[in-house]
């Protein structure tokens, strides 16, 4: 963690928080809950509200994953389509989806609002086009969730006005959503802890899940095993991500993890990136293998994208989105990377969220797909009603199918490096 705390920009620019204390002994509680991410702590704050005991273990340190390394781009929907839901579910069902995820960015600034948590909520989201393909499926987007999903506050913008937004000859057309938004995902993660600590949870860092005995009748304790102790409960929600290894078997073969990079450059002044984005919207093309843009509230250009398949390595990494970030802003050839690190991701084959159960009072949520800044605020607020006794909306997630990655555990990830190539392909026609 000390040698990430160096390269995360997110890290270096908050104030060291107080450590949680090590699980130690055998401790009960009504809820166990695995993973100090966005997703476990929502959890954890909603559970407490609602009067239960709760434990949250985290292996390292609350924001140790995806929600400490984010590009804190809070954009509506899911990493895939709405049509691959709707075809999953139904277009009932699908309509509840995406009302979930606009819920989803809702909670997130009553979140923020309600628990004083600074963490630089700016408002304004962009998808950006990149050529003809992008400007008529942008078109199609908008009017399919105007009409499908009464989603109004999209808005086309045309090149001539997208180049007053970004300086960049790169970009033919964007979406604008003045309802999606950025902010800084770490101090938005403490933030929560703080909040599901002040409702009553009790936080263990340095306490990685080791083994799990999953009780398989109602009302019995679900066991979950550290280094240095053990909880009982009788409530278990698993939400590790990407880092949750193989843990769960059966939960590791239907995701990929995939490392992905941002960095973050010097300060620039606040005259010099006014100019590279005017409105301070975030900013994401459309190509699968994408980059993503935001300005920081110390004036920084936060630049991600690129991914690996073998392992991160943040050093390389400020070289090659160095150069992806020539390519957007040529102008910024003198701006220095201060900043590089790397993330992992949790890919389902679907891209759509996987939720489950794994026995009678044992729920997992995983599969957010690199597009869990919202999701995984609902994620922990579904997880929380399903606990609490109210099924429905977190079934409706259970019933999207999933299938194993292909390729076994030898073969997966040179079957992965194919298909992305492939994608690769894709976003250069
Ligand atoms: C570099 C990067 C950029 C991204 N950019 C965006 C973006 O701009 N917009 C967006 O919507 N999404 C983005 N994402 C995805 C988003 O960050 C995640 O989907 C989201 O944070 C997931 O939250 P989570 O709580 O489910 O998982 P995590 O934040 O990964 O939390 C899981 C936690 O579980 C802990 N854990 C794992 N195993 C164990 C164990 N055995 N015992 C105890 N604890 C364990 C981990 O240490 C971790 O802290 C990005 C992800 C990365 C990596």
């Amino acid at each position: 963690m000390d040698a990430a705390r160096e390269q995360n920009y997110y890290y270096a620019s908050t104030p060291a928080p107080p450590p949680h204390p090590t699980l130690a002994g055998e401790q009960r509680f009504d809820v166990c809950i695995i993973g100090g991410g966005i997703s476990g702590l929502s959890a954890a704050l909603h559970l407490a509200e609602r009067g239960m005991r709760v434990a949250l273990l985290e292996g390292w340190r609350l924001g140790h994953g995806g929600s400490g390394r984010s590009g804190g781009q809070s954009i509506f929907g899911y990493a895939c389509e709405m049509s691959t839901l709707e075809k999953a579910v139904g277009a009932a069902d699908a309509r509840r989806l995406w009302d979930i995820s606009t819920e989803g960015l809702a909670l997130q600034r009553e979140l923020i609002a309600k628990h004083s948590i600074e963490c630089d909520y700016r408002p304004g989201h962009m998808i950006l086009g990149m050529k003809p393909r992008h400007d008529k499926s942008l078109r199609a987007e908008l009017e399919h969730l105007a009409t499908r999903y009464d989603y109004h506050s999209l808005r086309f913008v045309g090149r001539d006005e997208l180049r007053t937004l970004i300086a960049s000859e790169r970009y033919t057309s964007a979406l604008f959503d003045s309802n999606g938004g950025h902010l800084h995902p770490y101090r938005y993660t403490l933030g929560l802890g703080r909040a599901a600590t002040a409702a009553g949870a009790t936080l263990f860092e340095n306490s990685r899940v080791t083994r799990l005995e999953v009780a398989q009748q109602a009302g019995a304790d679900n066991l979950v095993h550290t280094a240095g102790g053990t909880v009982r409960a009788p409530h278990l929600l698993i939400a590790g991500g990407a880092q949750l290894g193989n843990l769960v078997p059966s939960l590791a073969r239907k995701l990929m993890d995939i490392g992905t990079y941002i960095a973050a450059t010097q300060p620039l002044g606040e005259e010099r990136v006014r100019a590279l984005i005017a409105n301070d919207a975030a900013a994401a093309d459309m190509n699968w293998i994408l980059d993503y843009f935001r300005r920081t509230s110390d004036h920084r250009l936060l630049f991600g994208g690129r991914v690996s398949y073998s392992g991160i390595d943040p050093f390389d990494s400020a070289r090659v989105l160095r150069a992806r970030m020539h390519a957007v802003f040529p102008q910024l050839t003198d701006a220095r990377i201060e900043y590089a690190w790397g993330g992992h991701l949790d890919i389902t084959l679907n891209r759509a969220p996987h939720f489950g159960r794994l026995g009678p009072s044992a729920y997992f949520v995983q599969g957010l797909s690199g597009h869990g800044m919202v999701i995984s605020g609902m994620a922990g607020r579904l997880a929380s009603e399903v606990i609490g006794g109210t099924a429905g909306r977190f079934d409706i997630f259970t019933r999207i199918p999933h299938r194993n990655f292909p390729g076994g555990t030898l073969f997966r990830r040179p079957v992965l490096v194919l298909a992305m190539l492939w994608f690769r392909l894709l976003d250069i026609l």
